[in-house]
């Protein structure tokens, strides 16, 4: 049994917080193992409980769509949320959610090893960009020993908002870029310029 499907014995029983009475199925995450690049979103909607599976909605199968704008497909990477069972009445997350869920996340970083991690809408971003305002630093990256932190829209908001739209679609061009330079630290070799980063 791999790492992650035992973790995701674990989350399935998982208790920590009230969302536990209310999910119809726990949400954990899905992709490779081995991703280079997981995509963290917030938490789980109404498809997203029914079916156990996190992004099947309208704003995943956008997610899809801007995936292969840049020839990746949804196995290819890793798919998660902050939280892993879904809010009831589609409201925000708590931070006493957040916090009680946030060990499932890390421990799913820590077995897939990613070159980068892509923060989708502002509760993933507040995460890892404490204190940011995610109009202001997406599509822009920070580089945190070795893996790129990176910032962009949730699709569900830009498929409500045509401005957020052309955002989010430019903000996922520029991951092929940031990963090549990640790759090039790996391999000791020089450094595009021309990214976009902040401390
Ligand atoms: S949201 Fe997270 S912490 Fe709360 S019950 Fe579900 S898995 Fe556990």
């Amino acid at each position: 049994m791999s790492a992650l499907t035992e973790l995701y014995g674990e989350i399935a029983h998982c208790q920590l917080c009230e969302l536990a009475k209310y999910r119809t199925k726990v949400v954990p995450g899905e992709g490779a193992e081995d991703a280079g690049i997981v995509f963290i979103g917030e938490a789980p909607g109404w498809h997203e409980d029914q079916q156990g599976r996190p992004f099947v909605g309208p704003a995943g199968l956008y997610l899809d769509e801007l995936l292969a704008s840049i020839n990746l497909k949804r196995e290819q990477v890793y798919i998660a949320n902050v939280i892993k069972c879904r809010p009831h009445g589609n409201r925000d997350p708590l931070p006493t959610e957040i916090h009680s869920c946030r060990k499932w996340l890390e421990r799913q970083i820590e077995i897939i090893c990613p070159k980068m991690i892509v923060t989708l809408g502002r509760y993933s971003m507040a995460m890892f960009f404490s204190g940011k305002s995610i109009s202001k630093i997406h599509g822009t990256a920070q580089k945190r020993d070795n893996v790129i932190y990176y910032a962009m829209y949730h699709p569900a908001a830009a498929l409500h908002q045509q401005s957020l739209r052309r955002a989010i679609e430019e903000d996922m061009l520029k991951i092929p870029l940031l990963l090549a330079e990640v790759e090039g630290i790996a391999e000791d070799k020089p450094q595009p310029q021309q990214l976009t980063m902040f401390e």
